[in-house]
């Protein structure tokens, strides 16, 4: 007898996805909803990103590519690097460090987690977290420790510090924050930095919003653009990831890099071999194009948006302001007394489909709104969300 279920490993069975699999049914009965849901830009690939695309194909880019990644991305990259983490630039050089290009950070979460942690080691994850840290690390065989930041949402080494135990190895870190666009501060990053490096932590950067900042923040670029402060601006030891989904709308071409010290990266080469080869090669090339687009214009459509949110849904909702990203991350009003799950339900009632925080927290008790629809969505969405709070 074929027993379907005899195939399915308790490490598998151990990733629990039935929040958001909740989300995605209620989704589905929904028809042509104000979607405030998605976590992915409206603006389109930038055209010469698309062209590039398309010649890498027609030229016969449609190989494997090595493991590791193309080397024109690889120097673009780094010539990135070296105008906003300029520190890095040694390490690079000298071969201390490395780099690979991954299928997205996504790629580069679970290659980085697969070759640093495992059975009996502790991962530190700031609550509430982007969805697949929590499942990732249990695939990886490890131990998620959730760190409570509520209410202003910034993981500070102060809420950091009770949560390390012998068995913590890892600290991950994601600013601009999904789903709360909060934007860690510098004095932040720079004391997260010495607490990993004085109780021997990895510190794992998740920067995929890194472009999508709107405080003009503390760190001008070599070449004179705002970026958000960064772990990385203060310590070459730590893993970090960015990624090309979200800065150019490249969401479904799967590109991404890991930037860190060369035996980190250089096992993640060896496991990205015998696991995903390579990142797509057409995008790859492609990619080389994206890094030098100006997003200026799109990244202050999404500061305009983000402003919109935060004027519309003060007053109502107690919110902390996005500094980056495009989430918001209100609080469900104590006087409707619901969960924030009894309230998503009540939003799709009237058509309008966020995200309750328990997909993405241990508590039930905010909702996660992406602005990144175009602005008509937006404005329906806010006018229903300030209906339901009467
Ligand atoms: N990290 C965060 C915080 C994200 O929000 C996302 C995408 N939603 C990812 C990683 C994965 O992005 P990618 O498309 O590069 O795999």
């Amino acid at each position: 007898m074929f027993d379907p279920e005899r195939f399915i490993t308790d490490r598998v069975r151990a990733v629990d996805a039935s929040g958001i699999r909740r989300v995605f049914d209620l989704a589905a009965q929904m028809r042509d909803p104000i979607d405030l849901s998605i976590g992915q830009p409206r603006f389109q690939v930038p055209e010469p990103v698309q062209d590039a695309a398309a010649e890498a194909i027609r030229a016969g880019l449609n190989s494997y590519t090595v493991t590791q990644g193309i080397g024109p991305l690889h120097e673009a990259i780094r010539a990135r690097l070296v105008d906003e983490l300029p520190q890095w630039t040694g390490p690079l050089e000298a071969g201390s460090h490395g780099m690979l290009i991954t299928s997205g950070v996504s790629g580069g979460l679970l290659l980085a987690l697969l070759t640093c942690v495992g059975p009996g080691d502790e991962v530190l994850i700031g609550d509430p977290y982007f969805v697949m840290y929590r499942h990732l690390v249990t695939l990886a065989g490890a131990r998620p420790v959730l760190v409570d930041t509520y209410p202003d949402f910034q993981l500070t080494a102060e809420r950091v510090e009770p949560y390390i135990s012998p068995a913590t190895k890892m600290l991950l870190v994601n600013s601009p924050s999904n789903p709360t666009g909060v934007v860690a501060t510098a004095r932040i990053c720079q004391d997260l930095v010495e607490l990993a490096d004085q109780r021997g932590l990895l510190l794992l950067s998740d920067e995929i919003y890194d472009a999508f900042c709107y405080q003009k923040a503390e760190h001008p670029t070599g070449s004179g653009q705002f970026r958000c402060p960064s772990p990385a601006h203060h310590t070459t030891n730590l893993l970090l990831l960015r990624g090309f989904s979200k800065t150019y709308a490249m969401t479904g071409w799967r590109l991404g890099y890991a930037a860190g010290p060369a035996p980190v990266i250089d096992q993640m080469t060896t496991l990205q071999q015998y696991t995903f080869v390579c990142a797509p090669s057409m995008v790859q090339a492609a990619g080389v194009v994206a890094l030098d687009q100006d997003m200026s214009d799109q990244i202050e459509a999404y500061r305009r948006k983000a402003a919109y949110v935060v004027q519309r849904l003060s007053g109502t909702y107690e919110l902390t302001s996005p500094g980056g990203a495009f989430y918001a991350f209100p609080r469900v009003p104590a006087h409707l007394n619901l969960t924030a799950t009894q309230f998503v339900q009540r939003a799709a009632e009237q058509n309008l489909l966020i995200i309750p925080g328990n997909v993405f927290s241990s508590r039930d008790t905010h909702l996660r709104i992406s602005f990144a629809c175009d602005e008509p969505m937006l404005e329906r969405g806010m006018d229903t969300l300030v209906a339901l709070a009467r």
